[in-house]
């Protein structure tokens, strides 16, 4: 059955004014099970307008009050958990356990923005001159744009809009077209945590709709994720039109690993990281790079554990890896394999045959695995996202972070190690946002700022922890004089 997807503006579910639409699929059978309209800049102006309306009862509700709508929600988020699991893999495809991880993972900041009474408090500081006391508040700017990719569409909404609206803003969102079926049903149960009218708003769609957020007055800032190159486009046309932003893009991450790691343990982390959710993560590693001995020991694992590696619908328990999230990328995907053959890599591995019986009009790729990568080459400078793994051999630590270094990205990036001594030094050279030591999907939880640096992300203030609170507020300071009579310090006790 194929649902029509409606834009959710003032409390009420509207539909779109644009006549155009695109479908969205089961990517385990190719099967359409929904349809999503692109909305015009008129229908993301009715949703402004809507959300403007309501800032101001929003803002005036107490904190405690606002936190309670979210302490409603985490549990029904809870309460529905599996069926919201269930729903995720048949729009985006991973398999159950990845979707079950990524709805406690959207849970947890739900959680975490319900301490907003405390995480908005400000600064006081008593006499800053004589008889003047200074303080600093935290308010809410007004209607925030959120625009979020396909790859977590539970979780990455649930990275910034209860944090914008515990602080008391209201909120415009574009979830991915792809596959934005499970957070409607977030926002149903949203609504019935009694969150008000307007407080949060839904409009689908594609390029207009998020070029109509970047531009439109009304709102003060936009938090994005998705590639790099909409990413930089995204973060400097909203600042053009004068908004605060934080955009969060794409990634290409080395997980690094020397001769002492314990290799088994080592081989879980890396594989997990590379073929998880089937590449299609932010945090997923892309090049392996193993230091003198290591290269031989963990090359041998990953081939013997990527060949076996089972792909198939990932509502099965027996599957491991489901598939790609449509035809277009699973052909994006394969065509960075002919490329890395083409310019001369080593393909130890080749998935594009894959296919999964019965389930032929899936979007499948197989676990890949290429050696030989080289910085100059497309799949060892490009985000591929898809499970396509480059093992490298470096002589040397600084070798291996010279070859992480020639990358545009800085995401993640991890290190196998027993030497605390090589560990701290990687956390100091590695210049990149997410460290993982032992860990290959070095993911920050709620109360941790999430995003990368150089090509990874534009702005300054990451999503989720303390970060996400400063950027939905402004800290406004009141210099105070109440005393008619300062005392005079001359006359003060000396201690
Ligand atoms: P995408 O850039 O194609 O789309 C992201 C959002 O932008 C979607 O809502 C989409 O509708 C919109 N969009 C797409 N093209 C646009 C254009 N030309 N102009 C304006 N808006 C446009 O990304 P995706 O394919 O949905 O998601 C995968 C990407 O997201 C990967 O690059 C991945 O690394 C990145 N990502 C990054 C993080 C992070 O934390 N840095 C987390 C998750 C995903």
């Amino acid at each position: 059955m194929s649902t029509t997807v409606h834009n959710y503006v003032g409390g009420g579910w509207r539909k779109a004014s644009a006549s155009d639409s695109v479908p969205v699929t089961n990517p385990a059978s190719g099967t359409e099970i929904g349809r999503v309209p692109l909305s015009s800049r008129a229908d993301v102006d009715a949703a402004v307008q809507a959300a403007k309306q309501a800032f101001p009862m929003w803002r005036a509700t107490p904190s405690p009050v606002r936190a309670r709508v979210l302490f409603r929600l985490k549990a029904l988020l809870e309460e529905h958990k599996e069926k919201l699991a269930v729903q995720l893999t048949k729009e985006h495809g991973k398999i159950l356990a990845e979707t079950r991880g990524e709805v406690q993972r959207g849970i947890e900041n739900v959680e975490h923005a319900c301490g907003v009474p405390t995480l908005m408090m400000g600064d006081t500081v008593e006499e800053i001159s004589r008889g003047i006391d200074s303080a600093s508040w935290r308010q809410p700017l007004g209607v925030f744009g959120i625009i979020t990719p396909y790859n977590f569409p539970v979780m990455i909404p649930l990275w910034f809009w209860p944090y914008a609206v515990a602080t008391g803003n209201t909120v415009v969102l574009k979830p991915s077209e792809q596959d934005p079926l499970t957070h409607q049903r977030i926002v149903e149960l949203a609504e019935e945590a009694g969150l008000p009218e307007g407080v949060l708003n839904v409009v689908h769609g594609g390029r207009e709709a998020v070029e109509s957020i970047c531009d439109h007055p009304d709102i003060v800032g936009v938090s994005f994720v998705g590639s790099s190159d909409v990413a930089k486009i995204v973060y400097t046309r909203s600042a053009a039109a004068g908004k605060r932003a934080q955009t969060l893009g794409g990634a290409k991450n080395f997980l690094i690993v020397l001769p002492d790691a314990d290799m088994d343990a080592t081989l879980d982390a890396c594989a997990g990281s590379i073929f998880g959710s089937t590449g299609q993560r932010c945090l997923a590693g892309s090049i392996v790079v193993g230091v003198g001995d290591a290269h031989a020991q963990i090359r041998e694992r990953l081939m013997d554990h990527a060949a076996s590696i089972r792909i198939g619908d990932g509502l099965e328990p027996t599957t491991q890896m489901g598939p790609l999230i449509s035809g277009a990328h699973r052909d994006r995907v394969r065509s960075f394999i002919d490329k890395g053959v083409a310019e001369g890599a080593k393909l130890s591995l080749d998935g594009r045959g894959a296919t999964v019986e019965g389930l032929e009009d899936g979007y499948w790729i197989g676990p890949t695995v290429f050696e030989d990568v080289t910085p100059d080459m497309s799949i060892g400078s490009e985000e591929i996202f898809g499970p396509v793994a480059g093992i490298n051999r470096a002589n040397s630590v600084e070798e291996a972070i010279a070859m992480m270094h020639a990358n545009r990205y800085g995401n993640a990036c991890s290190i196998f190690t027993n030497s605390g001594r090589a560990a701290r030094e990687f956390r100091y050279q590695a210049g990149i946002s997410m460290i993982g030591v032992n860990i290959g999907v070095a993911a920050p939880m709620a109360f941790f700022p999430f995003g990368g640096s150089r090509q990874s992300f534009f702005g300054d203030l990451k999503a989720a922890g303390s970060d996400a609170i400063s950027f939905y507020t402004d800290q406004r300071v009141v210099i105070s004089r109440w005393s008619t009579a300062p005392p005079d310090p001359h006359n003060l006790p000396k201690s």
